[in-house]
C-alpha cells in the first residue's frame, strides 16, 4: 500500500497550484489539462459541480452559475464595503447568509446558497484530487497558503474550507513566507534580507524576511487585501464597455453573459500587453449580434492602471518602516504572483528601489505552492537533508485588542481602572485597546487585566478587534464574548484577565478569567463571530460530492 504523502496547496484568487515532495524534490503537479495551475473557478451546471479549466472555458455559457474570486468573500460579512463594491462587477449573485457573504446559484433545479468556505472546499478538493490521481493514493495532510495580510476570520475560514474538503490542515502559512522558503531553503545561503512583493489575482502582500540556512524569519508584513490582477481586468472591462457604448450605443454593463465574455477577452489582452505595445480586444456577438472590435496600447493601459500600481508602494514603505530598515538593507527583491509580470508593476518597484535589479530566478506562479510543499514535507518528516534545518517564524499582520470604555474626565488613570462594559455612557468613550501590536512574532500569548466598573458587576463584555484605528468601529470585529458569574465585589475590586493567544497558523483564541477568587468563569462566544460550527462543517462535508476515483487508502 502506498504511503500517503502530504501536499502543499496555494489556494489563489485566480489560480491554485499543488505540489508534493518526493525523490528529494518538490514536484508541482499538472492537472488533467497538463497545466501546472488550475483556475479557482467553480461552475454549477444542472446537477454537477465543475472546478477549474472546464468551468473557466464555459463561463460565458453559464455566467450566473459560475463562481470566481471566492477568496475575496472569505471571512467577510455581506455588508462589507469591498463586497458591496465587487458585487457590481460580478455576474453571479452574492447574498447574505447569517450576515456572511455567500453566493447563490441554480443547482439541481433549485436556488441554493453556498458560503465561501464551501466553494473554496470544492477548489481544495480538486487540488487534492489532482495530487491523488498523480500519486495513486489518497491524500489527507496538507499545508495551505493564505495572503500574509489575511485577518483572523479569513484564516479560520480557510482552515474550515480545508476540513470540508476532507483535508487535515497541517498548517496555514503566509504566501510570501512560503515563497521565501522556496527561494531560501537551501542551507548554503548566506544571511540575506529579502523583500517579497506578492501581487496575485486578488491580494497584495509585502513581506520582509531574513533568510539564513533554512531559517525564514519574517521581520514585517504589510499589504492590501483587495488589490490584484482582477482589478486590472476590471479596468480593461470598463474600457471595453465604454468603447462598445461609444460605437454601438449599447450599455452591456449589467448583462452577465457579455461581462463574462469581456472578462475572458480582457484577461488575455492584459497578459498580451505584458509582452506587446498594443493588444486587440475582439469579441464576436458580444451583445445583440454586434461584435466588439477595439484595441488598447500598453501606454494607455499603464496610464489607466497607474493609480493602482502606485498604491502598492504604500505597503512597501510600511513594511520597511515596521522592520526598521531602509531600502538599502534589502539584498534581493523577489516577485511572486502572476500580476508581477506586468511591465508597469516591475517599473514601479524598480523606480522605488532606485533601479535595483529584481531577482528573476523564481517561478512567480509556483513559488508559493513550492514553499508550502516544503513545509508539508518538513511537518510530516518526509524531508531530506536539504531542509533538515527549516525554521519559520512569522508575525501577526494586524494589531489585536478589545473595545474598552475609558473615562473621558480622567483618562490618565483609566489604563487599568477602566472597564470594557459601558455603564456610564455620558462620562465615557469607547476606544480600541491594543493588546498586541502588529508585526509581533507568532505564536504568542499576551494578557491584559481589566477591573469591574460597578459594584457587584456580574458580567463583562468583550469585543475582540483587529486593526490600527483608535476608534473601535473602524476596525475589524473578530468576535464578541461575555464573561459570566463574576465574583460580587465593590467596583474596581475584581480583576479579570483577558488572554489573546495566536497559534502558529495565525489563528486567534481569546479567553477571559475572573482572578478575584482564583477560579475561572464561564465564557460564552456569541454565534455571530462568523465561524462555522463543527456541526455546520459536518453538514458541508456531506454536501460535497464523494471522490469519484478509486484509490489506495
Ligand atoms: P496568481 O494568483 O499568482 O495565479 O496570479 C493570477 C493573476 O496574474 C491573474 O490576474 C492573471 O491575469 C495575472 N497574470 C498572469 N500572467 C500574467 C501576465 N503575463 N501579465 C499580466 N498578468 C498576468
Amino acid at each position: 500500500m502506498a504511503t500517503s504523502k502530504a501536499i502543499g496547496i496555494d489556494l489563489g484568487t485566480t489560480n491554485s497550484c499543488v505540489g508534493v515532495f518526493q525523490n528529494g524534490n518538490v514536484e508541482i503537479i499538472a492537472n488533467n489539462f497538463g497545466h501546472r495551475t488550475t483556475p479557482s473557478i467553480v461552475a454549477f451546471s444542472h446537477d454537477i459541480k465543475n472546478v477549474g479549466q472546464w468551468a473557466k472555458d464555459r463561463m460565458h455559457r453559464n455566467p450566473t452559475n459560475t463562481i470566481y474570486c471566492i477568496k475575496r468573500l472569505m471571512g467577510k460579512k455581506f455588508d462589507d464595503p469591498s463586497i458591496q463594491n465587487d458585487i457590481k462587477n460580478w455576474p453571479f449573485k452574492v447574498v447574505s447568509k447569517k450576515e456572511k457573504a455567500a453566493v447563490e446559484v441554480e443547482f439541481r433545479g433549485k436556488r441554493e446558497k453556498f458560503v465561501p468556505e464551501e466553494i473554496s472546499a470544492l477548489i481544495l478538493k480538486e487540488m487534492k484530487k489532482i495530487a491523488e490521481n498523480y500519486l495513486g493514493h489518497r491524500v489527507k495532510d496538507a499545508v495551505i497558503t493564505v495572503p500574509a495580510y489575511f485577518n483572523g476570520a479569513q484564516r479560520q475560514a480557510t482552515m474550515d474550507a480545508g476540513k470540508i474538503a476532507g483535508l487535515n490542515v497541517l498548517r496555514i502559512i503566509n504566501e510570501p513566507t512560503a515563497a521565501a522558503l522556496a527561494y531560501g531553503y537551501k542551507q548554503d545561503r548566506k544571511e540575506e534580507i529579502i523583500l517579497v512583493y506578492d501581487l496575485g489575482g486578488g491580494t497584495f502582500d509585502v513581506s520582509i524576511i531574513k533568510i539564513h540556512d533554512g531559517n525564514c524569519e519574517v521581520l514585517a508584513v504589510a499589504g492590501d487585501g483587495h488589490l490584484g490582477g482582477e482589478d486590472f481586468d476590471d479596468i480593461l472591462v470598463k474600457y471595453c464597455i465604454d468603447e462598445f457604448k461609444r460605437k454601438h450605443g449599447d450599455d452591456v454593463s449589467s448583462n452577465p453573459q457579455a461581462i463574462c465574455k469581456l472578462k475572458a477577452a480582457c484577461e488575455s489582452a492584459k497578459r498580451f500587453l505584458s509582452k506587446s505595445t498594443f493588444a486587440p480586444i475582439e469579441v464576436d456577438a458580444l451583445y445583440a449580434d454586434k461584435d466588439l472590435n477595439c484595441k488598447i496600447t500598453q501606454a494607455r493601459f499603464n496610464e489607466l492602471c497607474n493609480e493602482l500600481s502606485e498604491k502598492t508602494i504604500g505597503p512597501v514603505k510600511d513594511a520597511l518602516e515596521n522592520a526598521k530598515l531602509t531600502k538599502s538593507a534589502i539584498s534581493d527583491i523577489i516577485l511572486v504572483g502572476g500580476s508581477t509580470r506586468l511591465p508597469f508593476i516591475q517599473a514601479t518597484i524598480k523606480k522605488f528601489f532606485n533601479g535595483k535589479k529584481i531577482k528573476a530566478d523564481i517561478n512567480a506562479d509556483e513559488a508559493v505552492a513550492y514553499g508550502a510543499t516544503l513545509l508539508a514535507a518538513f511537518l510530516t518528516n518526509t524531508f531530506d537533508t536539504s531542509i533538515k534545518n527549516l525554521r519559520l517564524s512569522d508575525v501577526t499582520p494586524h494589531s489585536l485588542g478589545t473595545e474598552k470604555s475609558v473615562d473621558i474626565a480622567d483618562q490618565s488613570s483609566s489604563e487599568d481602572a477602566s472597564n470594557i462594559t459601558v455603564n456610564n455612557v455620558k462620562k465615557r468613550k469607547l476606544v480600541f485597546d491594543i493588546i498586541v501590536k502588529r508585526n509581533t512574532r507568532i505564536p504568542f500569548e499576551k494578557k491584559r487585566t481589566y477591573v469591574t466598573l460597578s459594584d457587584n458587576q456580574s458580567t463583562m463584555n468583550f469585543d475582540v478587534l483587529e486593526g490600527e484605528d483608535p476608534v473601535p468601529k473602524n476596525n475589524n470585529l473578530l468576535g464578541k464574548f461575555v464573561l459570566l458569574n463574576i465574583t460580587p465585589a465593590p467596583a474596581a475590586k475584581t480583576k479579570v484577565e483577558c488572554t489573546l493567544k495566536v497559534d502558529e497558523n495565525g489563528v486567534l483564541i481569546v479567553s477571559a478569567v475572573d482572578n478575584a477568587n482564583g477560579s475561572s468563569n464561564s465564557l460564552k462566544i456569541f454565534p455571530d463571530t462568523g465561524r462555522l460550527t463543527e456541526n455546520e462543517i459536518v453538514q458541508m462535508i456531506d454536501k460535497i460530492d464523494p471522490i469519484d476515483v478509486v484509490l489506495d487508502d
